[in-house]
């Protein structure tokens, strides 16, 4: 008998992987949390029936999630990661010597549990002494600190659920009061190209371009979230995403990156038509 793990990208499209076998099913007090393993892309983690990351091309996520600021912020040294359980983004995070310390704010103790356990090539960094890890909701963690991060990565789940309070005007709000003059945030921006992801990611763009005065997106391609195509935001008190960049300094920091280029880094923030039309309707 065939077992397959099939997600609705939309009413009418679905999204299936074959599944070789079924490692873990439980439920924590936020979420279902499964772990599948698949011929075509290794092991992957869904919750509430939602793709997380799949072993084959989680890099590509990651990867854009943290080298694309991490590029243009000259010394970040402290950092705090919202969601992001995985552990896949601090493990990016880590390849830099000049982090210092990482906080990273999971609102879901079983997730970090069950990569830990099934997904060690993601979790690897989870443990480093320069990460703490706070299992909190990352929308009331952030009414704390003034200044004090020179990074903030929105590494969550899409806009309901546990994760719905991070896509608010106050969590952005409090994110540019957490961070340093010349502070950057970059958060996982959703879809442009069905109906409903877009209207997500419009009404997201919205409400970061009220809290900071630059915000830009960028894209990447990643085969199994919905259409492929996936956005990131970028914002920032100071620095250009493309502008400030330090292409030269980056280079020779020698970090191994299988997506992840500078010539990449600029490209992506070229966008289709289309898209910067939903974004350009509701800047101001
Ligand atoms: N790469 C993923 C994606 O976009 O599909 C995100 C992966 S990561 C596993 C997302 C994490 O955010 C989950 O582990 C979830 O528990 C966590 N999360 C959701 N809401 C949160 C909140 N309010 N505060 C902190 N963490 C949250």
């Amino acid at each position: 008998m065939e077992f397959w793990y099939t997600e609705q990208h939309t009413p009418d499209v679905h999204f299936s992987i074959r599944v070789e076998r079924q490692l873990y099913s439980g439920h924590s007090e936020f979420q279902r949390i499964d772990i599948f393993d698949s011929r075509e892309f290794g092991r992957f983690l869904t919750l509430d029936g939602y793709m997380m990351l799949t072993e084959k091309d989680e890099f590509i996520y990651h990867e854009m999630m943290t080298h694309v600021p991490m590029c243009v912020h000259p010394d970040a040294q402290n950092i705090l990661v919202i969601g992001g359980g995985d552990g896949g983004t601090v493990r990016e995070l880590l390849r830099y010597p000049s982090v210092r310390h990482i906080d990273l704010v999971e609102i879901d103790e079983k997730v970090v549990e069950v990569c830990r356990k099934y997904l060690p090539s993601v979790a690897s960094g989870l443990g480093d002494a320069r990460v703490t890890i706070h299992y909190e909701d990352g929308l009331r963690f952030v009414r704390k600190p003034v200044s004090a991060y020179d990074l903030i990565i929105v590494d969550s789940t899409d806009p309901f659920g546990p994760g719905e309070g991070l896509f608010t005007k106050e969590f952005y709000g409090n994110c540019f009061k957490a961070l340093k003059d010349d502070g950057i945030m970059v958060n996982q921006h959703e879809s442009p190209f069905y109906e409903q992801d877009a209207y997500a990611m419009q009404r997201m763009h919205q409400r970061i371009v009220q809290s900071f005065s630059i915000s830009r997106v960028y894209q990447a391609h990643i085969p199994t979230y919905p259409s492929g195509h996936w956005l990131f935001g970028f914002a920032s008190k100071k620095y250009h995403p493309v502008e400030d960049a330090a292409w030269e300094r980056w280079k020779a920091l020698d970090i191994p990156t299988r997506y992840y280029n500078t010539q990449l880094h600029a490209a992506a923030f070229a966008l289709p038509n289309y898209v910067e039309e939903i974004l350009e309707d509701v800047e101001p």
